[in-house]
């Protein structure tokens, strides 16, 4: 049989059990052997009748010693019969089965495998698993480590096992190795037949370890492999824009504020090196809150214009487009260049407007939400294209844009930090700099965990601030009052408190993301503009607010935000030369939410958060699996499996290194798989 043959060649496979194996996803040989077991049962220790645990699974090896009796209870037919060792006795019970009678006789020995219960003063073992023992002094062939398997409730394990047994013994020997004997023999891996044998049926922990890792590196492999050549063939295809770099860049690097830190020169270098190539920039940019990603936006959107094309710079909320406009339109005004603004507060006039000069080429960078990517929209100089925060291009996108016209050099800027190993899966078709120093004179933020009963104290602290000249953010997990959660605190009715009860005399705005952008952008500007000293807020301001002034965040339920959001809460503050302060107010007592505030206030490094983080909730949850485009794996586990993850990105870059179209003879078996990969919907959709 072939790997890729229907299950319904496979015996004992008909249309019931067919129906319930494409429930699970199960249609061809191949995908039957790489159903892989969700757990183990180690079923080869045996405990004597007398020792059975009640209400657990026990394993037992005993001698049937009453004739099968069938019996009837109202309508429903029972057999059962009396089983013992040397230790003791029970009844092994099976109902509905008629034909059980006859599957067992007087004075033969099975093994047994069941739920072991107390009824009417007898121990009973109700339909358990069982095999016929021949040779009670060699139970290896029968007494195993045994796989159990993600299944539906109407397809028993007994089953499925079964199944499994039959498809490898038919495939096994036609299953071929696509991973080269020379990576093998460096990594230390068994070969594909023995690590599916091993992996459905090991033999030992030792078996499954080697199993498991064989097939974990193989996915990985495969993966990766695939993305890099997804990314060769990107850049080769893309023939972009060769950018010049002008004469005045020093002069407009002078206006700055600040001289840039080393780490912002240096991916500065990589950005120009990348915008004079003739091929299209795809890069990313990482860099943790406060390390200043927004100048690097507007020196290389300066960059574009001043060759002769337009740019245009997308951020995901309105407040965050507003402030980098007026930042940017603020240093490119003396240099003759002109910033327009889209947002959902422009009106249709200006739009029109707007969208008219963008097409004239009379405004040179545009700042605005995603809607910028619209159809509508024509930049037709288009040369740069930055998103901040959040957002990112997908290959897909990516063509979407080329289809407007010369091919536009790419930047994504992110603070969401993202371990090396998987930044490569997640984003393998961009180039990654890294912004790995803050600005100098920053004072690391002090931060603290308390309970509610500190409020009085915090308040005061507050208020001293506020005297001292600064302000303050406070963050609520809900807008209003909400019945369900009635004890979480909501910014309408908390603003109310805090101005009534005991901030009278400062100035108090609130912000949520119910409000109109308008209304937003104004609350925004007054606290901008140090007019209201304290803002009541929802996470609007998660992402990207700069209000340096602002040295006091206070977060009430803490507990209720992942920690990279309240990295990036905190992260609002602590932008400007006062020391700055963070305070997590909550009362709960569980264990993982103490231990991840308390992380908090141990680092301040997005790196170390995040890792923390992964390893307390699991990448799913950290990256919101389905945002990102984690592509799903089988066996392996993104998080967890790191170490291999580092080998195996080693491992491919060395052989493409070698052998980059994989063109020797060697190569063949993996350039086939990979291509059939490459042609797999999924693998796509995660780019
Ligand atoms: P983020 O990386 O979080 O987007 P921003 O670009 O908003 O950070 O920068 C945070 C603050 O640091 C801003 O007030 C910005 O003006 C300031 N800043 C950026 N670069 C420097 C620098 N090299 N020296 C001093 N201050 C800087
Ligand atoms: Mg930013």
């Amino acid at each position: 049989m072939e790997l890729m043959d229907s299950i319904y060649e496979l015996k004992g496979v008909g249309e019931k059990v067919g129906d319930k194996l494409q429930k699970l996803g199960i249609c061809t040989l191949k995908d039957m052997i790489e159903h892989y077991p969700r757990e183990y049962e180690d079923r080869r220790k045996l405990t004597p009748i007398e020792e059975c645990q009640l209400d657990e699974p026990n394993n037992i090896l005993a001698r049937v010693c009453s004739q099968p009796q069938l019996t009837k209870k109202g309508s429903r037919i029972i057999v059962s019969f009396r089983v013992k060792d040397q230790t003791g006795q029970l009844t092994v019970t099976f109902f509905g089965q008629a034909y059980m009678k006859n599957n067992f006789k007087l004075g033969e020995t099975y093994l047994f495998y069941g739920k072991v219960k107390h009824k009417y003063g007898y121990h009973e073992m109700d339909s358990p698993e069982y095999q016929k023992v021949t040779d009670e002094y060699n139970l290896g062939t029968v007494a195993k480590i045994t796989p159990i398997y993600p299944s539906t409730a109407k397809l028993s394990q007994k089953v499925i096992r079964g199944l499994i047994d039959t498809c490898l013994k038919e495939v096994l020997p036609s299953v071929e190795d696509h991973l080269p004997e020379r990576i093998r023999k460096q990594y230390d891996l068994v070969e594909k037949k023995e690590a599916l044998q091993g992996i459905h049926f090991p033999k030992d922990s030792e078996d499954f370890f080697r199993a498991r890792k064989r097939l974990v590196f193989e996915e990985l492999f495969m993966l990766q492999l695939s993305l890099y050549q997804l990314k060769a063939d990107f850049a080769k295809k893309l023939l972009g824009i060769s950018h010049g770099v002008t004469s005045e860049l020093r002069a407009f690097m002078d206006t700055l504020p600040f001289e840039l830190t080393g780490a912002q020169k240096r991916v500065m270098r990589e950005i120009v090196k990348d915008m004079k190539s003739p091929y299209a920039m795809n890069r990313l940019i990482q860099g943790d809150v406060g390390s200043g990603k927004t100048v690097i936006a507007a020196i290389s959107l300066f960059l574009a214009v001043k060759d002769g094309f337009q740019g245009a710079l997308m951020a995901p909320t309105e407040v965050l487009v507003v402030q980098h406009y007026e930042f940017i339109h603020q240093i490119m005004e003396p240099f003759g260049i002109k910033v327009g603004l889209l947002t959902g507060s422009t009106t249709a006039k200006q739009k029109r407007e707007l969208l008219k000069e963008l097409q004239e080429g009379m405004v040179d960078i545009v700042v605005g939400t995603h809607a910028l990517i619209e159809d509508n929209v024509e930049i037709p100089k288009l040369g740069l294209v930055i998103t901040d925060e959040q957002h990112r291009f997908g290959v897909r996108q990516r063509l979407k844009l080329t289809e407007k016209g010369t091919i536009p050099d790419v930047m994504v800027m992110t603070a969401t930090p993202i371990p090396r190993t998987l930044a490569l899966i997640l984003y393998g078709d961009m180039d990654i700099s890294i912004i790995d120093e803050l600005p100098p004179g920053r004072q690391p933020i002090k931060t603290n965990a308390v309970s509610s009963d500190y409020h009085p104290r915090i308040y005061n602290f507050i208020e001293r601030q506020i005297h001292e000249g600064r302000q303050c953010y406070i963050i609520c997990p809900m807008v209003e009052e909400n019945e369900k959660n009635s004890e979480l605190r909501n910014v309408i009715d908390y603003t109310e408190y805090l101005k009534t009860q005991v901030f009278t005399q400062i100035p108090i705005a609130y912000l949520h993301g119910k409000m109109k952008p308008k209304e937003k952008n104004e609350i925004m500007a007054t606290f901008a503009r140090n007019e209201t000293k304290i803002l009541v807020s929802t996470t609007v301001i998660e992402v990207g607010v700069n209000v340096p002034n602002s040295t006091i965040i206070l977060i009430e339920n803490a507990e209720r935000f992942g920690l990279a959001q309240l990295h990036q809460l905190r992260g609002r503050v602590g932008r400007g030369k006062h020391q700055s302060y963070c305070i997590l107010v909550s009362d709960s007592k569980n264990k993982v939410t103490k231990k991840r505030l308390q992380i908090m206030e141990e680092s301040t490094d997005g790196f170390v958060i995040a890792e923390t983080d992964l390893k307390l909730r699991g990448p799913g949850e950290f990256f919101g699996t389905k945002q990102h485009g984690l592509p799903e794996m089988k066996i392996a586990n993104l998080y967890t499996d790191a170490k291999v993850l580092k080998e195996v990105q080693a491992c491919v870059g060395k052989l493409l290194q070698m052998d980059p179209g994989l063109s020797l003879d060697e190569h063949q078996e993996l350039l086939n798989e990979m291509e059939a990969r490459l042609n797999d919907e999924s693998l796509h959709n995660a780019l």
